[in-house]
């Protein structure tokens, strides 16, 4: 379902595409984080890609 709405695209686009994913467990961590929060793992990896759909 896309988004219409530029409020709610922003809110959205910044939950889900600013976040940290760990490349161990695939966990979302929040922004600038440096370990994973469930599993410790320091191998994270930004997810910042073209907000497209949402
Ligand atoms: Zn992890």
């Amino acid at each position: 379902m896309p988004v219409t709405d530029p409020v709610k695209y922003r809110i959205a686009a910044s939950r889900l595409l600013n976040v940290m994913i760990c490349r161990k467990c695939g966990a979302k961590n929040p922004p600038g984080a440096t370990k994973c929060r469930r599993c410790k793992s320091k191998n994270l990896r930004p997810k910042k890609k073209g907000a497209k759909k949402i």
